[in-house]
C-alpha cells in the first residue's frame, strides 16, 4: 500500500480503539484494547509505539486522538478526563510529537464522532448539524459551516444546560441539568421509581418492556421524547441544524421516541428551522477511530503537506 494513513484513536473510558485512516476515511485496520491497561503515559505511549510498529506497511502520516474530557485542542493538551485520573493538564500533543516525530492532534471525542458523521455518516455534506450522544450522559457536538465548532475547550458541555431551575442534581454538581432529564442513569431510576415491583435492569429493558405495551415503560418514553423534544428545540433556535443525529445507547429506542421528539418540536420551534430539518440515529461504525483519522488527513492537507 503506497497511500498514506493516518493513524485514528478513539480513547474511551472503558476501552481505546484505533485504526488507520485513509484521507478519505476509510477504516483499513483496527485494534481495540481494554483503556485501563494504559491509564498512565507510559503505557498508553508504549501501546501506540506498538500501533506504529503493527501498522509500518500503511505509512503512518500522522496521528488524531479523540479523549474523553476537557481539553485544549489547539495546544493539544488535557485539562481533565474525568474517568481516567492522572492526566491533569498533560501537554498529550507535544510529548507524542517529540516521541514519535509525528505530527499529532488531539480533540475531544464526541466532536470526532461528529465530524466522521458529516464526512462518512448520516450527516455526509451537511453544513450544520447537532450530534447527541445519549449515553450514561448527555455529550454533544455542533457541525457550523462544515467544521467542529469549537470553544477554548473543546467541547460544548450541551448535557449540562440547565433544563429546569428545581430538578435533580447532575454529575456536575449543579441541578437540573437536560443530562438529568435524558441520560440513561436517571431514566432507569425514574423507571424503577415508578416500577418498584419489577424493576429493570437497564435501559433497554425498559425498551423492551414499551414495545410490549407496557403502560410505565410506555409512560416514560413518552416523558423522555418530550424532555428531548422541549431540549432540542432550544439547540434549534439557536443552531438552526439542517440535521440532529443521535447516537449512544438510549438512542437504540429511537423508533419509539422519534414520532412524539418530532411532534415536539414542530409544535414548538420557530417555524424557519423546520423547512429542511430531518433527525436520525447514526449508524456509523467506528466514527471516533475514523473522525480521529479524518481530523489528521484535514489539518495536514490545511498546511500543505497532507496528501
Ligand atoms: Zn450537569
Amino acid at each position: 500500500m503506497s497511500k498514506k494513513g493516518y493513524l485514528g484513536i478513539d480513547w474511551g473510558g472503558t476501552v481505546l480503539k484505533s485504526g488507520v485512516v485513509t484521507a478519505g476515511g476509510e477504516l483499513v485496520r483496527k485494534e481495540t484494547v481494554s483503556s485501563r491497561r494504559l491509564a498512565e503515559p507510559d503505557s498508553l505511549f508504549k501501546y501506540v509505539a506498538r500501533l506504529l510498529d503493527r501498522f509500518q506497511r500503511y505509512r503512518v502520516a500522522g496521528i488524531g486522538i479523540g479523549a474523553p474530557g476537557i481539553l485544549d485542542p489547539r495546544r493539544g493538551q488535557i485539562y481533565s478526563l474525568p474517568n481516567v485520573p492522572g492526566w491533569e493538564r498533560y501537554p498529550l500533543k507535544a510529548r507524542l510529537e517529540r516521541r514519535f516525530s509525528l505530527p499529532v492532534f488531539v480533540e475531544n471525542d464526541v466532536n470526532l464522532f461528529a465530524l466522521a458523521e458529516v464526512r462518512v455518516g448520516a450527516a455526509r455534506g451537511k453544513d450544520r448539524v447537532l450530534y447527541l450522544t445519549l449515553g450514561t450522559g448527555l455529550g454533544g457536538a455542533v457541525i457550523w459551516d462544515g467544521e467542529i465548532l469549537e470553544g477554548k475547550t473543546s467541547a460544548l458541555e450541551v448535557g449540562h444546560v440547565p433544563f429546569s431551575p428545581k430538578g435533580r442534581r447532575c454529575g456536575c454538581g449543579a441541578v437540573g441539568c437536560i443530562e438529568t432529564y435524558v441520560g440513561n442513569k436517571y431514566l432507569l431510576q425514574r423507571y424503577n421509581r415508578m416500577n418498584k415491583a419489577h424493576p429493570a435492569q437497564d435501559v433497554k429493558e425498559i425498551y423492551q418492556r414499551a414495545m410490549r405495551k407496557e403502560s410505565q415503560a410506555l409512560a416514560l418514553w413518552d416523558t423522555f421524547a418530550v424532555h428531548l423534544g422541549k431540549f432540542l428545540r432550544g439547540m434549534m433556535n439557536i443552531f438552526n441544524p439542517q440535521m440532529v443525529v443521535l447516537a449512544g445507547g438510549v438512542s437504540g429506542a429511537f423508533r419509539l421516541f422519534r414520532p412524539k421528539v418530532l411532534s415536539v418540536i414542530r409544535q414548538e420551534a420557530m417555524w424557519p428551522h423546520l423547512e429542511d430539518f430531518t433527525l436520525v440515529r447514526s449508524k456509523l461504525k467506528d466514527g471516533g477511530i475514523r473522525g480521529a483519522g479524518i481530523m489528521v488527513a484535514e489539518k495536514l492537507a490545511a498546511r500543505g503537506g497532507g496528501r
